[in-house]
């Protein structure tokens, strides 16, 4: 069995990377990977301007003038930078550019008008309040790289650098499956035996979050002949998300029919919960998930495995974030595989502290209301006592 990071490794080894790209405009490109480092067009600030409402002068001015000066004209947003009269300080608003010959700004709170003229407070010092040219970033400046997933904040940002649209990578195609005989969708009854299949919907919806398009295979018994015949349209795919049917039971046909019709990389993993996961291509561009069946397993094999491959997919990365926090109670088990808990991160004033959640079984899902991160033991640990700091990923 792999370890973890072999595992992963191992998939992002053999990730092919997507070559069509497409150009977007900003209000089009949340979410999406971009094909190619962008610069920015433009500094920023793009002059040298005022950051508060008050006055410009030419600081030198203050000591000479004994800190009154005469005011004399305006510059406001969007106005051309206009030139200071020697001697004189000019009516300046937020944003707007320091005149010419004027060094520094002072606030309107700190000056006492009086007519045409106006006395300045003591403690100013030279280049106050001044916002200058390029001092956030340069024209050419580069601002991204090539694979990153762009927030509105990054949009934001581009926007402010003068870029109107950027190369993204084309949206890849999923098709997502759910196999087992037991298993019916929400809505229709029961009968004896029949559960209510939920896998599905997890991932075509973390999947859609990324901006991948989805098509539901719907749920599949476990018979060869039903699922070769869904898998057999499997190359116009980019990836293949099964669940269920990959462990090593009679009825766990997954393995056998991805085994048929493609090649699998990797089967069986040294975690828990999550350890029959599969994963291998079908032809040349087709990435094929088989995650578990168990509801948490599907859950935590999809965010350590499918999720980075997407990433690297897009020529990007998974940002992955750990943070230590103090476990609130105790957890105790064998050492032996790496093993994930659903947990609950909260603030206690300046400590991160975590519960572990009661109910830890890969098929019990009514811990997931309270689940924001999940606690990550390593493979010798055999738990934690409340108070100890433990790992944490959080989840939302
Ligand atoms: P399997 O991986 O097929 O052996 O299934 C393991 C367990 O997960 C069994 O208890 C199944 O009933 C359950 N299960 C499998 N697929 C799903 C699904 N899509 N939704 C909910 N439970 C599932
Ligand atoms: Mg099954």
């Amino acid at each position: 069995m792999l370890t973890l990071s072999e595992a992963q490794s191992a998939i992002l080894a053999r990730v092919r990377p997507a070559a069509d790209t497409e150009r977007v405009p900003l209000a089009r490109a949340r979410g999406r990977f971009l094909a190619e480092a962008v610069a920015a067009r433009v500094d920023n600030p793009a002059f040298d301007n005022s950051a508060m409402d008050g006055y410009a002068l030419a600081h030198a001015d203050l000591a000479v003038h004994g800190r009154v000066l005469p005011v004399r004209g305006e510059s406001s947003a969007g106005s051309r930078p206009p030139t200071l009269v020697p001697g004189s300080a000019m009516r300046i608003f937020t944003g707007a550019p320091l005149p010419a010959g004027a060094d520094t700004v002072v606030m309107q709170e700190d000056v006492q008008r009086d007519g045409e003229r106006a006395r300045f407070a003591a403690a100013v010092r030279p280049g106050d309040h001044v916002r200058r040219r390029g001092e956030d970033f340069r024209a050419g400046e580069a601002l991204y790289e090539r694979g990153r997933r762009l927030s509105s904040y990054d949009l934001a940002l581009l926007s402010a650098a003068g870029v109107p649209e950027v190369a993204v990578y084309r949206s890849p195609r999923a098709l997502v499956v759910a196999t087992g005989d037991e298993l019916v969708a929400p809505g229709a009854p029961l009968a004896p035996g029949q559960i209510y299949e939920s896998n599905r919907l997890a991932t075509r919806l973390q999947l859609e979050a990324l901006g991948i398009e989805v098509t539901d295979g719907g749920i599949v018994r476990d018979d060869p002949q039903s699922l070769r015949a869904l898998l057999a349209g499997a190359t116009g795919y980019d990836f293949v998300v099964t669940s269920g049917g990959v462990s090593v039971g009679e009825h766990d046909l997954v393995k056998q029919v991805f085994a048929e019709i493609g090649e699998i990389d990797l089967w069986k993993v040294k975690i828990k919960p999550g350890k029959p996961v599969a994963f291998g291509r079908v032809g040349e561009r087709t990435h094929f998930f088989a995650l578990p069946g168990n509801p948490v397993s599907s859950l935590v094999t999809y965010k350590l495995f499918v999720e980075p491959a997407l990433y690297a997919w897009h020529h990007g990365r998974q940002p992955w974030l750990q943070l230590p926090a103090i476990a609130i109670n105790a957890f105790r088990r064998q050492a032996g595989r790496m093993e994930f808990l659903r947990a609950r991160l909260v603030n206690d004033g300046a400590e991160l502290c975590v519960e572990c959640l009661a109910g830890q079984g890969s098929h019990m899902l009514g811990p997931i209301r309270y689940t924001n991160g999940l606690i990550c033991l390593a493979e010798d640990s055999t738990g934690f006592a409340a108070g100890e700091r433990v790992t944490t990923i959080p989840l939302s």
